[in-house]
């Protein structure tokens, strides 16, 4: 078996791997690359591999990330299976209409301005190669044997991300010989609000594993907690507003989650709390319909709390005018609204509207990726241009650092623990200061050199 990192190689966009095991080709993820127009552009460029040669996809989660190249192998000739979690099957459409429609206005936009010459740029897929993705897909359950093809067997394990994320193990029968490759996905920290902690694995040949927060530690859950609760009360005696921009899955439904855990000690039902994100909508209605997922503690909340997705001051914002009216209130939203990163979606307009007032918050609750919006701000920007606009940037702007979706550098030297033996292992989807840092700590800890593999190497599983 051999794994060729064709992605989130010193960054954490793009997941893809090629993995050639037993006579066959399969991938790993089939992620967009994001975060700035260098990185999206990349995107567009042919794929290092034929698509018709890949025998299987593998599809860890629903972020777009992991997903949001699938149409484009599909447009250029991918007809296989493409495996993956059941809840992901149910949120892979939403994720990839939405980044049709956005590659749509994307390639109108450059259309329509003409910069550099051309008028002819075409989306980079359109809904109907997102069709064609969908019809593809095979559900898996948890901790579910499949055999792919003779020799070749998959399984997939809750990786307590969002909603059906997985960790994959692919077993390879080679020459009479067993190997294992394990592929952590995205990891989620434990206790993470809704889901069930991260499945952890006793053996492997080779682990590929994410470092998104390989170096660093978030703060406690607890002091988080209590650092939202201070910020809402204060944001409340300024008399502004606060944003919060979240991804459409996974993030989103936590902070709603979140909303009616602490509803009073909040002082929430004071507030107005608007959901203007059609898709996080669409999402919550799938973590709705997928409770049998959920820990115990989730359980009690939805039993004995306002109903997390249907909080009585809350308003689900689908149509633009309803987005445009909510700026109308000078003060007393609270607005969760995509992207996440702040690279597009509705926040910019909010952003657009709010950044300039210092009574505003904003809230930033996820991973910045370099290059976006939202980088520049958490770093301190003093002045962005919105929609043409100039806008000193004078909101109070709070990095919450213990919300996060990722495990922290403890969470994942936790889950590499579980491992006998000290399997060989390798670190992707960090930057490369995390990477660095990660296989530090598992020098230190476990006594393991790590491989930091670079674009397009190859591992011998
Ligand atoms: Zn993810
Ligand atoms: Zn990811």
């Amino acid at each position: 078996m051999k794994v060729t990192i064709f992605g989130a190689a010193g960054v954490v966009t793009g997941s893809c791997h090629r993995v050639e095991a037993a006579g066959r080709q399969l991938l790993l993820d089939c992620g967009l690359f994001q975060g700035g127009k260098f990185e999206e552009a990349r995107n567009l460029e042919p794929f290092d591999f034929d698509a018709d040669s890949i025998d299987a996809v593998i599809l860890s989660h629903a972020h777009i990330d992991h997903c949001g190249r699938l149409p484009v192998l599909v447009q250029r000739g991918y007809r296989g299976p493409i495996y993956t979690h059941s809840a992901t099957a149910q949120l892979l459409p939403i994720m990839l209409e939405d980044a049709a429609s956005l590659a749509a206005m994307d390639a109108e936009r450059r259309n329509r301005y003409k910069k550099d010459g051309h008028s002819n740029h075409k989306p980079l897929y359109t809904r109907e190669d997102v069709g064609n993705v969908i019809r593809q897909l095979q559900s898996v359950e948890y901790a579910v044997d499949t055999e792919l093809f003779p020799g070749l067997v998959l399984s997939l394990h809750d990786a307590g991300h969002i909603l059906g994320s997985a960790s994959v193990r692919l077993c390879a029968q080679e020459n009479g010989q067993s190997k294992t490759l394990v592929f952590s996905g995205d990891l989620g920290p434990k206790g993470t609000p809704i889901l069930k902690d991260a499945d952890p694995f006793h053996e492997a040949d080779l682990v590929l594993m994410e470092t998104t927060y390989g170096g660093r530690l978030h703060r406690d859950r607890l002091a988080t907690i209590q650092e939202i609760g201070e910020i809402l009360h204060s944001a409340w005696k300024d008399g502004g507003n606060i944003l919060i921009p979240a991804f459409a899955v996974g993030r989103s439904q936590e902070l709603l989650y979140q909303f009616a855990q602490h509803f009073d000690d909040w002082g929430l039902s004071r507030w107005r709390i608007f959901l203007d994100s059609p898709m996080a909508s669409k999402v919550v209605g799938v973590y709705g319909n997928n409770e049998q997922l959920f820990d115990n503690e989730a359980r009690q909340v939805f039993n004995h709390r306002p109903h997390p997705f249907h909080l009585p001051n809350m308003s689900f914002t689908s149509d633009v005018e309803d987005s445009k009216a909510i700026n109308s209130h000078k003060g007393g939203s609270i607005i969760i609204a995509g992207s996440g990163m702040c690279n597009g979606g509705r926040i910019r307009h909010h952003l657009r509207h709010n950044l300039g007032n210092p009574r505003n918050h904003v809230l930033f609750v996820g991973y910045q990726s370099v290059g976006t919006l939202g980088r520049l701000l958490v770093d301190g920007v003093k002045d962005v241009k919105l929609f043409g606009d100039e806008i000193r940037v004078k909101a109070q702007l709070h990095t919450i650092g213990g919300l996060s979706a990722h495990t922290d550098q403890n969470g994942l030297l936790t889950w590499y623990g579980a491992f006998k033996d000290r399997p060989r292992v390798a670190l992707v989807h960090g930057e490369d200061d995390a990477r660095k840092a990660f296989a530090a700590a598992l020098k230190d800890r476990f006594d393991v050199e790590a491989r930091i593999p670079n674009y397009a190497e190859s591992l011998a599983v």
